[in-house]
């Protein structure tokens, strides 16, 4: 049973010329699509340039041989799924099992056997085939999956503000008893808990979406969001404070997504800093960079985290970090805001000292 959905693009790397033609001719019944390297860079560049499907190159060659080849192959995400066939000197067995180790689908000695080469050619390509079907499988899933998240979070979103609307109408009922009120708190905190899951979830499947930047102010939009959580912080006693130049900080990013990063940086250094703490951010402007801090002298993180933090849905499973509720997915979709705008997210922090997140995002 064949899988081969289209005709096959083959890439010949080899610098000695009648040995090429060999191939090419041993291969002509298939009719596959052929095209040549006489080294391991012409092939690289071949393979950034045109879709192949397989390759068969040779180990020795001149300016880069095939070791590189396969090294090269193996580090670049966008080739790491095309089979190389190795050709090597008869009996060097230490070619061909450093060319495996080296990620090598297969290899053939010289001077090469027709029968073999065509045998293992085809193998390699159903079994790349193959692969790339089940890839094309699990990237529908996927959309499909992503589809369904963004729709439950959309058609919850209005719902559920109502729910909270009338839970603060019920709180301010007079008449409420103390047991009552109690228990309507109880449902306020699960339902903001809800909103800020669903919140996270629309946020994750807008990722996607091209960034709308625009020339604005980082200074002004830190302030703002300091306004915005600056209930949160008073109703925890925490100090919280801007340090900014008076100069405005210029530069081109989507004014919506990095609100998102420094709201969630700074609801963070609110949550987990215990009460009478203290939180500063920080803006500062070089040529062509702008810098963005936010320091809490609240809980800090083990060293052993500081990496996984930034991964979706991870949390510090410290009973004080548990103690204050969240998803895990704030730090992941910042680093992505970020990082889509060519920037750095990272953070220094030490256990129950406090901690201390910047980005960097260039001006120009
Ligand atoms: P969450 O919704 O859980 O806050 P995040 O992705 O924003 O998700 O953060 C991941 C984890 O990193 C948090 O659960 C918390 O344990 C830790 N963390 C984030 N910010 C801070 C901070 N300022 N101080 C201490 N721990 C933090």
């Amino acid at each position: 049973m064949s899988y081969q959905p289209h005709v096959a693009t083959l890439l010949i790397v080899e610098d000695n010329v009648s040995t090429r033609e060999l191939i090419i001719e041993y291969l002509r019944p298939q009719k596959y699509h052929i095209l040549v390297a006489s080294n391991g860079q012409e092939a690289l560049d071949t393979l950034h340039q045109a879709s192949v499907d397989l390759v068969v190159s040779d180990i020795l060659m001149p300016v880069m041989d095939g070791y590189s080849l396969l090294a090269a192959v193996q580090s670049d995400l966008s080739l790491k799924n095309i089979p190389v066939i190795v050709v090597s000197a008869i009996g060097d067995l230490q070619s061909v099992l450093r060319c495996l180790e080296l990620g090598a689908d297969d290899y053939l000695y010289k001077p090469i056997n027709r029968v073999l080469l065509m045998a293992r050619v085809t193998n390699s390509l159903e079994k790349k085939f193959l692969r790339d079907r089940e890839m094309a499988r699990l990237q529908e899933i996927n959309t499909m999956k992503d589809q369904v998240v963004s729709t439950l979070a959309h058609e919850m979103k209005n719902p559920l503000a109502l729910i909270m609307g009338f839970i603060e109408l019920l709180i301010e009922d007079a008449g409420l008893s103390p047991d009552s009120r109690e228990y309507v708190q109880h449902i306020q905190r699960y339902a903001f808990q809800m909103n800020e899951l669903v919140q996270d979830l629309l946020d994750l499947s807008k990722l996607d979406i091209t960034l709308h930047k625009e020339r604005a102010d980082i200074v002004r939009l830190c302030k703002s969001t300091i306004e915005d959580l600056r209930l949160l912080a008073t109703q925890k006693h925490i100090e919280l404070t801007c340090e900014a130049s008076d100069t405005l900080c210029i530069a081109e990013f989507d004014v919506e997504r990095i609100r998102r990063v420094v709201s969630n940086l700074l609801s963070n250094a609110i949550k987990y800093t215990p009460k009478e703490g203290h939180v500063t951010v920080t803006i500062t402007q070089s040529d062509d960079s702008l810098q963005v801090s936010v320091q809490d002298d609240g809980l800090g993180i083990p060293n052993d985290e500081l990496e996984r933090i930034f991964e979706s849905f991870y949390r510090i499973k410290r009973p004080e970090h548990m103690a204050n509720e969240g998803t895990g997915l704030g730090l992941s979709i910042a680093k992505t805001i970020i990082e889509q705008h060519n920037g750095r997210l990272w953070v220094e922090s030490e256990l129950g000292v406090g901690s201390k997140f910047s980005f960097e995002i260039p001006c120009a």
